[in-house]
């Protein structure tokens, strides 16, 4: 037996692991929409970097500072080069934001419920954590987070797991309000109306993060970045790994964002199923509000959805359910193919009877 009180930090042994969604091994016949990843395949232009990859270069280190990617970043958000840092998904970047500004004795803000993992990263650094409420259509909680007077407060918009987007304005008065970091997550901006990007110009102390995860449909590819003030972005970059993005992702995910017609195409047709799901689920008497997320949270008439998720997973079809206050009563339904949506549709409609 180890003595896993001499070995670990107290705050490690005591916090509960990440829980992803599940992931069948690849092949297993199963409807997947239960962690939000893109229904298309990747752009053709991801299949041409592949086929153009000389397998030499991966006898030496990566680019440290991901250039390729970066500059083909920069080109589409019409940022500087050095507004922009690249990691091994956004999660790595978030990692980074934590380890560099919070410790013991810090705090960080952020509105409930939100992406777990905020939490999972704070707990890692043992510092103070505060949740605020959103209220029950998922306003920002402004206030709160600027009373928090946190080094940073994280803010997905949309916010996973209720699909929502606040406003910006709100965004821009917990910028305005606090002396923090204020990192917006985009990670589902592809599917939404607008983007937070026009704020960082004003306001030197947000960061946006992006990920090709679910947009470029790349999540087993690991790419994502941070776009701001780059004092703030070289300040992160003291705490990253020594070469975040492979060579292989550098190249992959310079081709794959330089293709925005192909993942706005896919955005518009994840929009459209998200449009179908929604009506018909509110025709089955589920209560949900309108997503700008590709995945809806929706609630069935009688709250018991740990029954309708059981009920799906028997049949094959996966979807997110939370065992979390306000979230137990729902399911989190990720947009799929308009098979895939179809199926799960006379799945839930034979559920709910
Ligand atoms: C999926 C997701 C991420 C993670 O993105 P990766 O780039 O795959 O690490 C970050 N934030 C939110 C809110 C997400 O839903």
């Amino acid at each position: 037996m180890i003595n896993a009180q001499h070995i670990f930090r107290e705050n490690i042994l005591r916090m509960p692991p990440y829980v992803p969604g599940e992931q069948p091994p690849a092949g297993t016949k199963i409807i997947k929409l239960n962690t939000n990843e893109n229904p298309y395949p990747p752009s053709p232009a991801v299949g041409e970097a592949i086929r153009m990859f000389n397998t030499d270069d991966l006898r030496r280190y990566s680019d440290p500072f991901s250039k390729a990617f970066c500059k083909a970043a920069a080109t589409v958000l019409g940022v500087p080069e050095n507004c922009i840092l690249a990691g091994n998904g956004s999660d790595d970047l978030l990692a980074m934001i934590v380890l560099a500004c919070l410790a013991p004795e810090r705090k960080v803000a952020y509105p409930a419920p939100t992406y777990v993992l905020y939490r999972t990263l704070a707990q890692m650094q043992d510092c103070r954590i505060v949740e605020v409420p959103f209220d029950d259509e998922y306003n920002l909680p402004v206030s709160g987070l600027i009373e928090a007077d946190a080094a940073v407060v994280f803010i997905a918009r949309p916010n996973s797991p209720s699909g929502t987007a606040c406003g910006l304005d709100l965004i821009e008065q917990v910028a305005a309000g606090t002396d923090g970091l204020v990192v917006v997550d985009e990670a589902y901006v592809d599917f939404a109306e607008d983007s937070a990007i026009e704020l960082i110009r004003k306001h030197e102390n947000i960061i946006l993060l992006r990920t090709l995860s679910k947009g470029y449909s790349l999540a087993g590819l690991r790419l994502g970045f941070a776009v701001g003030n780059p004092d703030v972005l070289a300040t992160l970059n003291k705490v990253k790994d020594s070469y975040p993005v492979d060579a292989l992702a550098n190249v992959i995910g310079a081709a794959a964002i330089a293709d925005q017609d192909y993942k706005n195409e896919n955005a518009r047709k994840v929009r459209l199923g998200r449009a179908t799901v929604s009506r018909d689920l509110r025709e089955m008497n589920f209560t949900l509000m309108d997503s700008q997320s590709n995945f809806v949270l929706a609630r069935p008439a009688d709250g018991k959805a740990h029954r309708l998720y059981q009920g799906l997973k028997d049949k094959g079809i996966l979807v997110r359910y939370f065992k979390e206050a306000r979230l137990d009563d729902k399911l989190r339904i990720s947009i799929g193919t308009d098979e895939e949506n179809a199926e799960l549709l006379k799945a839930l409609a034979g559920l709910v009877g």
